[in-house]
């Protein structure tokens, strides 16, 4: 099959569909792969990475889009890319069809077929290629905040893991999936005293155990948080009600309840934010203050470390990628019901039915 990853074009997105080592598997596979020049370079993989990997170089995207069996991206199409998609031709990227109607309109013109990232699934009921980004975020999550609480950044100037006779930051962590479970895991690291608030039981039973004690579990009460917000220096929000917008947890009027120069990072932001004084932020202005506490709310937070992020996301995609292109994606999706899972539309139909119910499109 010939496999085709254009350059991401969306603004701020410095990641790839296709890394080196995913073009080499490919090619020793018998495929043929073209990348756009330049496609890699804010992963930190040269066009030389490649060619060496047994992939072509072409010029334009134009050329991809033309001729590529399958276009393997990292988001959506744009709508210039959107134009260029056409019927038995196969797109596999992030696509998040339900609040896009433009978008649904536009593949389904196209006639192409689209198997959306974020809804392919896995055999405990999991999301497994949006899980490497939940890993990513939630990871960044302590980092960012501990930067937001230094005094130059407008923070409570405490230091996270304190030091001898200097009592560490207190951080709370609301949602224990994920990314709250891979947050925990560097708070804990860095030395702070760690609380994860959780309303699965099974969840918090999982995070006792593998924490051996080096964090507290809560329950999510709203009171229970509430008792929380003043001794708080950090709250990282990474509650998550599938295919609902994230419920609001800290009001504005509880932010007089916390120390000035706390921090809330809300990685829900994606979701509409747990906290309601969050609004969406982007990486070249991530923090803003409102009454006295410091919000970080950047919406694609993976974008920080493009690298770690495009390498973690290629590990998932790969064995799905290889898949489509062994089998072509009608066997491969017979095959697997979790691939199908991710089959959005088809020939002109859609085929996924949370986006119809979504979008009031027949499915
Ligand atoms: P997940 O499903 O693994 O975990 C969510 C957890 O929230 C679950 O354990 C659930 O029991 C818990 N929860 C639900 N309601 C709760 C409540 N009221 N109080 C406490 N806990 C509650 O999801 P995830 O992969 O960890 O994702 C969490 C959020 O992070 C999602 O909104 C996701 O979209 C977002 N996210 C954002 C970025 C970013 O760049 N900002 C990146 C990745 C993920």
């Amino acid at each position: 099959m010939l496999i085709g990853c254009p350059r991401e074009i969306k603004p701020q997105e410095f990641r790839v569909g296709i890394t080196p080592a995913a073009a080499h598997e490919a090619v020793a596979a018998g495929h043929r792969v073209i990348i756009e020049a330049g496609a890699g370079l804010g992963s930190g993989y040269s066009d030389d990475d490649y060619r060496a990997a047994g992939a072509g170089i072409v010029d334009t995207a134009a050329e991809i889009f033309a001729t590529a069996e399958m276009v393997v991206k990292v988001k959506e199409p744009q709508p210039v890319e959107r134009k260029q998609l056409r019927e038995g031709q196969l797109l596999f990227t992030y696509l998040h069809l339900a609040p896009d109607a433009a978008q649904t309109r536009d593949l389904l013109d196209s006639g192409v077929t689209a198997i959306a990232y974020e809804t392919v699934t896995d055999r405990n009921g999991g999301l497994p290629l949006l899980a490497p980004m939940s890993e990513v975020a939630g990871r960044l999550a302590p980092q960012v905040g501990a930067w937001s609480l230094q005094k130059a950044n407008g923070g409570r100037g405490v230091l996270l893991g304190g030091v001898p006779g200097v009592r560490p930051a207190n951080v709370v962590i609301v949602g224990g999936g994920v990314v709250g479970t891979a947050a925990a895991r560097v708070a804990v690291g860095m030395g702070a005293n760690v609380t994860v608030l959780d309303r699965s039981i099974p969840r918090m039973s999982y995070l006792d155990d593998i924490f051996q004690g080096r964090l507290t579990t809560q329950y999510s009460s709203a009171a229970g948080l509430a008792d929380l917000l003043p001794v708080a220096d950090m709250i990282i929000g990474a509650v998550l009600i599938p295919g609902a917008a994230a419920p609001k947890l800290v009001s504005r009027a509880q932010l007089s309840m916390m120390k000035p120069g706390a921090v809330l990072v809300d990685v829900a932001i994606d979701q509409g934010g747990c906290f309601e004084t969050s609004h969406a932020t982007t990486h070249a202005d991530p923090i803003y203050e409102v009454d006295g506490v410091l919000h970080y709310c950047v919406a694609n937070m993976p974008g920080a470390v493009a690298r770690t992020s495009t390498q973690a996301l290629g590990n998932a995609t790969l064995p799905f990628m290889m898949a489509l292109a062994n089998k072509g994606w009608r066997l491969a999706c017979a095959e697997d019901a979790h691939l199908m899972a991710g089959l959005n539309t088809h020939a002109g139909h859609l085929t996924y039915a949370a986006v119809g119910k979504a979008l009031e499109l027949p499915v």
